[in-house]
């Protein structure tokens, strides 16, 4: 599966990277990579992905969703101390993904793919054991040293890699068929090693581990049919077999457990799947379903059916759905949070702001609600009051960079220079890209708008992320 393949594609790389003699630095043990440098290389994917890669898919309410997922798993796993950083590409090819030191991309194709929520958690299980056992750092450590930003470009190009089977095939055939025979064998005890821990981690999250195989088998089956174009042991593997025959033995002989789906289960997908293709077609789908019942869940029907009617700007009728929908499943945040965005499509910017204030009453901790609030504030100019609600916020999640980058947008707005390039600089801090940062607070000491106290916290933020700059330019 395409998993393996991935597995696979990383060492191939390598091998091309060393024939093209790239700078090779860093610690020459030849041991595993540190757990820094694993931190190091995945951040640096990860901000590529996130300003480069068109699909990478940006919302907050599917993004929460994901990670509350892995969330319980890797609560599950003793062993992963790390962060764990759960986002979403826009994909429609049935694959999750994991990059070193913690951070796992889910394809919307997977989620739409799932049946049950527990499938989707099987496939996610699997790629948190493949960061818990450091299995990419492994491959990676065995080969000759290299820098972290090589490492990274290597790990992009493997993403690059990820839903195109013929830059895998021209990788494959680029490194010629002896090296590919070991690599598999290497590659094949790391899948097997993931395959049995994600289960552990998915039985002791308390999911119900009967339905991967069969998923797997489904994978199996989509993965043939987009790949007919690869080499003929990619179609015919008998890994996937043996690993499917692995994973029902082992759902067989463990205690059988029903996992029932959450409701978010059910509002993701009829969320993404309300936001393909054409706005009328999306609203004819979800009508068929709610007319006909045929659902897993009606609440989820009516909800994708209110989602697709807000997109085709049919506001009073999205309303009314909305209203259905709340009468099912009372009160939930992703519902509260869709019957906002309808009053703000139809002009109600104040009515979107009451209705966000009363589902923050009762969810306080879903952050979505807290950005929606947010742009709703900014939506009516009301930005003294947006950052005096961002100030709290950042008190509670300091590390959450969207929170500066709102911050940002009210101070612009504002007029106030020095602030809002401060909230640049600490954005660009969280994600990773420390000379944008740098070059933020310089710009913030030159905006001529800032107190003494103001200046005096820039200098003193510019000193530290210097300092910092200078340390991992050492480790490097
Ligand atoms: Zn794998």
């Amino acid at each position: 599966m395409r998993l393996l393949v991935v597995c696979l594609g990383i060492t191939l790389l390598f091998q091309q990277a060393r024939a093209q003699n790239l700078p090779e630095l860093g610690d020459t043990s030849g041991a595993l990579l540190s757990p820094y440098t694993e931190r190091k290389i995945g951040e640096q994917a990860m901000r590529d992905i996130r300003l480069r890669d068109p699909q990478f898919l940006d919302d907050p309410e599917l993004t929460e969703y994901v990670n509350e997922i892995g969330r319980r798993l890797v609560a599950a796993s003793p062993a992963a101390p790390q962060d764990f950083e759960f986002f979403l590409m826009r994909d429609n090819t049935i694959n999750a993904f994991a990059m070193p030191g913690g951070f796992v991309g889910v394809n919307t194709g997977l989620l739409l793919a799932a049946q049950t929520e527990s499938e989707l958690a099987g496939v996610l299980a699997h790629e948190v054991a493949h960061v818990t056992q450091h299995h990419l750092a492994r491959l990676l450590g065995k080969q000759e040293q290299l820098s972290i930003p090589t490492l990274a470009a290597v790990v992009l190009g493997l993403l690059a890699a990820r839903s195109n089977p013929d830059v895998t095939q021209a990788l494959i055939v680029g490194a010629g068929a002896t090296s590919i025979q070991s690599q598999l064998n290497y590659t094949r005890d790391f899948e097997r090693e993931a395959d049995r821990i994600g289960f552990q981690f998915l039985q002791q999250a308390g999911f119900d581990v009967g339905g991967v195989g069969a998923f797997f088998e489904r994978m199996q089956k989509a993965t043939r049919l987009y790949e007919n174009n690869a080499p003929a042991y990619l179609k015919t593997h008998p890994l996937t077999i043996e690993r499917i025959a692995d994973m029902q033995n082992r759902a067989q002989t463990a205690d059988y457990k029903q996992a029932p789906d959450s409701m978010e289960f059910h509002l993701v997908r009829a969320k993404l799947r309300a936001e393909e293709g054409a706005a009328r077609d999306a609203v004819a789908y979800f009508a068929e379903l709610v007319r006909e019942h045929r659902y897993a869940s009606e609440g989820g029907a009516r909800y994708g059916l209110a989602s697709a009617l807000a997109r085709a700007r049919e506001f009073s009728s999205a309303g009314a759905e909305v209203e259905a929908t709340r009468k099912l499943l009372g009160p939930h945040p992703m519902v509260e949070l869709l019957a906002a965005r309808i009053r703000l499509g139809a002009g109600d910017a104040t009515g979107a702001q009451r209705v966000l204030r009363a589902a923050l009453e009762r969810s306080r901790n879903y952050r979505p609600l807290h950005y929606a609030y947010v742009e709703a504030m900014q939506e009516t100019r009301q930005h003294e009051e947006a950052l005096a609600w961002l100030a709290d916020l950042v008190k509670t999640y300091p590390r959450d960079p969207r929170l500066y980058k709102l911050q940002a947008k009210s101070y612009a707005a504002a007029g106030k220079r020095l602030l809002l390039h401060q909230a640049l600089a600490e954005t660009y801090v969280l994600q990773g890209t420390l000379p944008a940062a740098i070059e933020q607070l310089q710009l913030a000491q030159r905006s001529g708008d800032g107190d003494f106290y103001q200046l005096s916290a820039v200098e003193a933020r510019l000193r530290a992320l210097r300092a910092l700059q200078m340390q991992e330019a050492k480790r490097h």
